[in-house]
């Protein structure tokens, strides 16, 4: 042991998290379908509450973020003294491990799970458990048994990142129904405003409905990732647990005066679904052949796993993705080397990527 500072035994155990920013770009005009950004920008109500809101720069921003929340309550139904607002989700899921998790305890994660979720858990001192999926889906029956006497958090994406899979609202129930009631279930619908599938629930009902689940939410797939804003809705006693442990000013004020804004533009939501749900299902259509398969989604990305005959690799659509000025997500991280997940763009970026995946051949 040095004299230095050590970090806690966890920390050495964390894999950095690689943003879909990393990486050397050529010349020439570049597309970024690596982050999940809204394909149609920022609402224009959004940018101009921003906008506004750094005349006011010199002040602290209001704490409770009373307006905003206010606002997500008014606009989802829900009882604003149940909603916690963070920088990011990922703030909200930081938060959360270090109030629930302690030193050795376990955290279940679904196999190509988000993995910010090991990230907090391992930050919290605790061990994350993988359960095993079943064609790219969460296996219920596997996140079950992985859950044990050291069990105090479920991470589930729904859908998840990177797969696009999501669990229906009666596998969702199931899940729960089947957890101790000591165990908190984190319901992570990041993805929530680009779901078209009728039996999905983004988990309100179940919060709604027990003492042990929450539900994360994020403005960062709806325009607003730069402004680093989410928000969870949960129990009152998580609720209160999460306000006691987070920074009294943890979201800034022009941040949260463009969430506020942007969560009223249900217009705006509107038109990014119905964008997405149409370039999602025309990008599957187009680009699928027998060598290269498309996993159905339900977020604004899909997966696409790759062949390992020379030629049409992961790796070789990544390197014609990106000669065309296309910068798209590597899944090594995740174990996925055969896939890269593609953010849903514009028009134009959604045929350019068709484009050139079938220029590397369609059949065979
Ligand atoms: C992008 C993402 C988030 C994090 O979003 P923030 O920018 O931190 O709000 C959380 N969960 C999943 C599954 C995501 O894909």
């Amino acid at each position: 042991m040095s004299n230095q500072p050590q970090p806690q035994p966890g920390i050495a155990e964390i894999t950095p998290y690689v943003p879909g920013r990393a990486g050397a770009l050529g010349p020439g005009p570049v597309v970024m379908l690596a982050s999940n950004e809204s394909p149609l920008g920022a609402s224009p109500a959004a940018i101009s509450a921003f906008t506004e809101a750094a005349e006011r720069l010199a002040e602290y921003p209001d704490g409770s973020a009373t307006a905003l929340r206010h606002a997500i309550g008014e606009v989802h139904d829900l009882d604003p003294d149940r909603i916690v607002v963070g920088a990011g989700s990922d703030e909200l899921l930081h938060l959360i491990a270090q109030a629930y998790i302690g030193v050795g305890d376990e955290a279940v994660v679904s196999q190509y799970g988000f993995l910010v979720y090991p990230i907090v858990t391992r930050g919290a001192g605790g061990v994350p458990v993988v359960a095993e999926e079943t064609d790219f889906r969460t296996d219920v029956d596997a996140v079950l048994k992985a859950t044990g006497e050291r069990t105090r958090v479920v991470f589930i994406a729904n859908p998840n990142n990177p797969t696009g899979s999501y669990l229906g609202e009666t596998q969702l129930i199931r899940l729960h129904a089947g957890l101790p009631s000591g165990v908190l279930l984190v319901v992570d619908s990041a993805y929530a405003e680009y779901v078209t599938a009728d039996d999905y629930e983004p988990g309100i009902g179940l919060v709604d409905r027990s003492e042990n689940v929450v539900m994360v939410r994020t403005f960062s797939k709806i325009g607003l990732a730069g402004a680093r804003v989410g928000w969870l809705y949960g129990p009152p006693s998580i609720v209160d647990a999460i306000n006691r442990l987070r920074g009294p000013f943890n979201v800034g004020g022009p941040a949260q005066a463009a969430a506020e804004a942007a969560v009223r533009d249900t217009e705006f939501t509107r038109r990014l679904n119905t964008h997405n749900a149409k370039w999602r299902e025309w990008l599957t259509a187009n680009v699928e052949g027998n060598w290269l398969t498309v996993l159905p989604s339900q977020g604004n990305f899909v997966l696409v796993r790759f062949s390992d005959a020379a030629g049409r690799t992961a790796a070789d659509a990544n390197k014609a993705l990106r000669e065309s000025g296309l910068v798209v997500r590597q899944m090594s991280a995740y174990g996925l080397t055969d896939a890269l997940r593609i953010s849903i763009g514009t028009e134009e970026a959604m045929r350019k990527v068709a484009t050139v995946l079938n220029g590397m051949g369609r059949d065979g």
